[in-house]
């Protein structure tokens, strides 16, 4: 999929069409502070590590993004639901 860089929406903060700047939203890195995180490495990695073994289901052929819509006008960002495509583009 390709998306223009600049591109004319609805502002909620403006209440109104104004022209907007995408940026993609990066995937935020796992902190390592949950619960399981910390199980994971009290078992160690030799032998048989149970629940820890499972091979992680078959991977989705697409993965969701998530865009940020800044609006140049007012300065803020908005996000929306994120979507499935396979490829995701910034054009001109
Ligand atoms: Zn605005």
């Amino acid at each position: 999929m390709k998306m223009p860089v600049k591109f004319k929406t609805y502002c909620p903060f403006c209440r109104n069409h104004q022209i907007h700047e995408v940026e993609k939203v990066k995937k935020s890195k796992t902190t390592g502070l949950h619960w399981i995180d910390r199980q994971k490495e009290r078992r160690g990695k030799v032998g048989n590590m149970g629940k820890f073994s499972k091979v992680p289901g078959g991977d989705k052929p697409t993965k969701k993004i998530n865009v940020r819509y800044r609006c140049t006008t007012c300065g803020k960002a908005h996000l929306r639901k994120g979507y499935r495509v396979a490829k995701f583009e910034l054009t001109e």
